[in-house]
């Protein structure tokens, strides 16, 4: 009896004419994910089929496939040939050890073979409640486990019992590419995640205050941004020096713009960096009313700088919904870890909550804008993952 991991894919499905497209990228990108490790990996009828793979990986394959957006869901399949005692054997030994209710499913494409699919779920049932019947019965409607048995036309007979769930999706190269503003907090790198999930590849940007935010601070993110990275397939992370620009806003502007003004520098920053980079948009993770700084009126002033579309896709999410995603994707922990922020460096005490766009406008005059963005640009740091 070998074994074999069934691998399923759902939202392709509909998409008609450039199904083949979708379906191309998220065999490619299942295949680099599982690279270095050792498998046979072959498309099946809207389906992949992973084979001959090691015991000691099937761990690790499993948490590979978690990662994958696109892949919808998975189980792991006994393969015998298209025989009944075969199956049989099979089916008995996936119900080895299991109580509670079953049924058993089978669907016949090989039409040669005999008894039908319905006589097969029936004759397997038996055996099941023949060997295991003091700890198994059968429940049709409701039951805690379904025997699933694949009567293929090839002459293979796949029988399983659990279906895992990915995290569905799209696969990622499917959307364009995008460039993630990523802070040391919970909302970016579930704004990120929730990109990635669409199909989007991702680079991210951070904005570093040395020495304000120290080293520590700095490795968070890049914590934060491997994590998202294991989704995306590898991920690009740039570091900005921030300094400078935030000591001029404190320097030479009202402490009330602090905030506002920063929001511009990173939002012109990221678009000409997004630019360099073939990036279609910029993303956040801005929540409406989440704090002052993130009112449609900061927002209109970030967003007035900058001619990319900005992707906020948390902005109407509640703060529980997004740590709920965070803790999915184990980024809570590392997010809630109490190393400074830019942002709360020079925070001042009456941040403008609704910044008149002319004002910050005039205000934003006493800086030499495009040298300040020029020297930062001039000194990003660049990290691969
Ligand atoms: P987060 O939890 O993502 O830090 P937040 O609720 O703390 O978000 P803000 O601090 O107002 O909100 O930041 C809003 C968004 O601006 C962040 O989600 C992120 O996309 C971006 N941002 C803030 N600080 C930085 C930074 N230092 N580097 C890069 N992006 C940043
Ligand atoms: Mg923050």
């Amino acid at each position: 009896m070998e074994n074999a991991i069934i691998v399923r894919y759902c939202e392709i499905h509909l998409k008609g004419k450039n199904r083949g497209f979708f379906e191309k990228l998220l065999k490619t990108n299942i295949e680099n994910s599982l690279k270095g490790i050792k498998h046979i990996f072959r498309p099946m009828h809207s389906r992949y089929l992973i084979e001959d793979f090691a015991e000691s990986d099937y761990a690790l394959i499993c948490d590979k496939l978690h990662k994958i957006p696109g892949v919808h869901t998975f189980s792991r399949a006994i393969v015998v040939i298209n025989e009944l005692e075969k199956i049989t054997e099979a089916a008995l030994s996936l119900c080895e050890g299991k109580s509670g209710t079953f049924k058993v499913e089978t669907n016949r494409a090989d039409k040669t073979f005999s008894p039908n699919s319905v006589e097969t779920s029936a004759l397997i049932g038996g055996k099941i409640l023949e060997k295991y019947g003091n700890n198994l019965t059968v429940s049709v409607k409701n039951p805690d486990f379904t025997l699933s048995i694949d009567i293929r036309e090839d002459g293979k007979t796949f029988i399983y019992n659990e279906t895992q769930h990915g995290i569905s999706g799209m696969p990622v190269g499917s959307a364009g590419r995008g460039l993630l503003l990523i802070s040391g907090g919970i909302d970016s790198p579930v704004a990120g995640f929730m990109t990635i999930k669409r199909g989007m590849k991702i680079d991210c940007i951070h904005f570093h205050s040395f020495p304000y935010t120290g080293e520590a601070a700095k490795e968070k993110v890049i914590s934060l941004t491997k994590k998202i990275g294991e989704y995306n397939g590898g991920i690009n992370l740039y570091v900005v020096p921030f300094t400078e620009i935030q000591e001029e806003i404190h320097k030479k502007c009202p402490e009330e713009y602090m905030i506002t003004l920063m929001r511009r520098f990173m939002m012109r920053i990221s678009e000409k960096l997004a630019i360099s980079l073939g990036d279609q948009a910029i993303i956040t993770g801005e929540s409406l009313g989440q704090v002052a700084s993130q009112t449609i009126e900061s927002i209109t002033s970030s967003n007035s700088v900058v001619k990319m579309p900005v992707l906020r896709p948390v902005i109407a999410f509640d703060k529980l919904d997004i740590i709920e995603i965070a803790n999915k994707i184990d980024t809570y922990e590392t997010s809630i870890l109490p190393y400074e922020d830019c942002c709360t460096v020079f925070l001042p005490k009456f941040p403008l909550i609704k910044p008149n766009l002319e004002k910050v406008v005039k205000n934003e005059q006493l800086l030499d804008v495009d040298a300040l963005i020029d020297r930062a640009i001039s000194k990003i740091e660049r990290y691969e993952f």
